[in-house]
């Protein structure tokens, strides 16, 4: 009798990659629920036979990295169709790998919302590749993708994933393949969907399945960009990142999933062939102020791949520490947990409002007097682009 994989290293390692149920040989013996913290995470049920065998796609138990790569070619870069910048969070270069994959007959993986939450999905037309533009700041549920991925490849397509370092490790574990490219994101670490649920039904007075975020909304600019929830296709609410105190939350590490304060996946050498994020901190001659993306080239494969963008993109090339200087997520970023212990024996207790004035207040007074101008300028500017717009 063996020990399950969540067994061996428990829920606080466990990233929820999906990896032990794509490798589980008997189905409905591994049930993914959400926990209390609000993280979708496997459970294993009667039927589980405890033969072990789900370690072997568990990213945490059993790394696999071919990829020796510790050079990374580094670039600035970003789509030369500002459409597709407009429509994407950092330069668009997500829609210009995919399209490759897309015009060629091939399949991309990648994350969608689907009744309120996020799902990985695959798609081989070009016409659905809007769902899948844009980060989406919460777990995307992989479900059976990596078995999927595999059935792709027997049928002999090209195989373009997409996802979270962890579940490009986990991705790893289970097929390696010439056919299949893999990318990641840089990954600050996924959020709670029950404290999401609670902002949705207590602030916003609304049903998190009729919602719909834009994450990187850019009309306010790509650094500066806003957050929008839309219930039925109509906007509900709009501000500012730094402004929108469930982000607030986010951003300030109260409530991510347990692994991500001390991610064993953003490392070097990376899992994935290529990673993309936002140039934070770009300097002047690298950037684009609609959307400026970072890539990192971490293999033969990614290479190639990048080689086939670069007549749709501009791009210069960079280095690692010049790109890590503002985006320490980049590369080992350690994040104190601290108040996430505060904060989820609270969370049961207290609602919404109390928990962000205890543990992520925001604005503070003096921020709120020195940010007034600044605030009346934004808003008169995104009320006359609205009446520009005609909306
Ligand atoms: C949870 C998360 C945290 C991130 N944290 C950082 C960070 O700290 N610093 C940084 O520089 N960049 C971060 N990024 C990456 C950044 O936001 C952009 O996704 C990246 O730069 C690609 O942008 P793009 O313009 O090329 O394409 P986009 O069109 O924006 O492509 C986004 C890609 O990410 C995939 N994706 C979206 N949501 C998810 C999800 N929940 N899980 C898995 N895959 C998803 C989509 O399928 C798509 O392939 C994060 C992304 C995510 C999803």
């Amino acid at each position: 009798m063996k020990q399950s994989a969540i067994e061996t290293i428990g829920y606080d390692r466990c990233t929820g990659c999906y990896g032990c149920l794509n490798t589980c040989p008997v189905h409905g013996a591994i049930e993914f629920k959400l926990t209390d913290e609000g993280f979708y995470k496997p459970f294993v049920t009667n039927e589980c036979v405890h033969c072990g065998y789900c370690q072997e796609g568990c990213p945490v138990i059993k790394k696999v990295n071919n990829n020796q790569e510790e050079d990374l070619e580094v670039y600035s870069c970003w789509s030369k169709d500002e459409n597709i910048v407009k429509i994407s969070s950092s330069g668009g270069i997500f829609s210009e790998l995919a399209k490759i994959y897309l015009e060629d007959n091939g399949i991309v993986f990648g994350a969608k919302w689907e009744n309120g939450e996020i799902v990985h999905t695959s798609i081989s037309d070009l016409k659905d590749l809007k769902g899948l533009q844009k980060s989406k700041y919460l777990q995307s549920k992989i479900d059976n993708s990596y078995i999927k991925v595999k059935e792709f490849l027997k049928e002999g397509k090209k195989i373009l994933f997409v996802g979270t370092p962890c579940e490009i490790a986990a991705l790893n574990t289970i097929i390696q393949h010439k056919n299949l490219t893999t990318v990641d994101v840089v990954c600050h670490g996924i959020p709670s969907y029950n404290i999401y649920k609670k902002y949705i039904s207590e602030v916003l007075k609304s049903d998190y399945r009729k919602i719909e975020v834009n994450f990187r909304n850019k009309e306010t600019g790509w650094e500066n960009y806003s957050i929008t929830y839309k219930e039925n296709e109509r906007i509900i609410q709009e501000h500012l990142h730094g402004q929108d105190i469930w982000f607030k939350g986010f951003l300030a590490d109260i409530y991510l999933n347990s692994p991500c304060y001390n991610c064993e996946f953003r490392t070097i050498p990376r899992f994935a062939d290529i990673t993309l994020g936002d140039f934070w901190g770009v300097p002047q001659e690298l950037k684009n102020i609609n959307g400026t993306s970072v890539v990192t080239l971490n293999s033969k494969k990614g290479k190639e791949l990048f080689e086939k963008i670069k007549d749709k993109i501009e791009y210069k090339k960079t280095e690692f520490e010049i790109a890590r200087r503002g985006n320490p997520c980049i590369y080992n970023h350690k994040l104190s947990k601290e108040k996430r212990e505060k904060f989820f024996k609270d969370f049961p207790k207290k609602d919404f409002i109390t928990l962000h004035k205890k543990y992520f207040p925001y604005p503070s007074k003096a921020s709120k007097i020195i940010n007034f101008p600044r605030r009346v300028l934004g808003f008169i500017k995104r009320r006359i682009l609205k009446i520009v717009k005609g909306v």
